[in-house]
Parts: structure tokens; C-alpha cells; sequence
């Protein structure tokens, strides 16, 4: 399916590469890993789709497309980023459908649709 930057943007792949740079810093300094990130974008707020701004925010994991999830991070008590739950993984993501590939940080789902 094609998305473009028309219309609802938070579906746009356009920051998958921030995604995976955010992913790819986990246990850094947040203030460091935002100043680089704010640096690259056209605005910030992608970065909050994906890190907690608060303890409500937190959550497992994230759609960033049609089929596109990526994990839910924020930052702790010590200014590090980290995982809101590092233990999921691909293998554990439901595919929603048959039709879409999906993906979980980039990674193919394990498991096949079901409708059960
Ligand atoms: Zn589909």
C-alpha cells in the first residue's frame, strides 16, 4: 500500500530511519540522543510517537504505518533511554491481517495471520 505525506502523516514512513536511530541509542544519554535527533527533523513530534513524555505514555510498542510497529521507549531516572518492555520481540507480534507484511523494528513477524 502506498502512503505519502498527504493527509494523516503520523502514518507516513518517513521516520522509520528516526525510529531505528532511536532504537539504535537505547541506554544512551536522552539529552544527547534528542539534540542529534531534533537535528535531522522537520519537527520533533515523531520523536514522542515513539518515547513516553510520561508515565501514562508509556506503552509496549507502537504503529508507525500500516504495518509498520516499532517499540515504545522512554527515558528513566538516570536520563538513559530505554525499552518500555524489552522483552517483546518479533516473534511475539500478532499480524492483523494476511494481506500486509508487517514488521516489528524492521523485522518480519514470526507468526502467520490468524483469525482465531
Ligand atoms: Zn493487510
Amino acid at each position: 500500500m502506498h502512503l505519502n505525506n498527504q493527509g494523516d502523516s503520523r502514518r507516513g514512513l518517513d521516520y522509520t530511519p528516526l525510529f531505528k536511530f532511536l532504537l539504535s541509542r537505547v541506554g544512551d544519554d536522552w539529552d544527547v540522543i534528542y539534540s542529534e535527533a531534533v537535528a535531522r527533523l522537520d519537527k520533533i513530534e515523531p520523536i514522542f510517537w515513539m518515547v513516553a513524555k510520561n508515565e501514562a505514555e508509556k506503552k509496549p510498542f507502537f504503529r508507525a504505518g500500516e504495518s509498520a510497529f516499532f517499540s515504545g521507549l522512554f527515558v528513566d531516572a538516570e536520563n538513559k533511554l530505554s525499552m518500555v518492555d524489552p522483552n517483546l520481540g518479533f516473534e511475539d507480534m500478532e499480524p492483523s491481517c494476511s494481506c500486509c507484511t508487517h514488521t516489528f523494528n524492521g523485522i518480519k513477524f514470526l507468526r502467520p495471520f490468524s483469525t482465531n
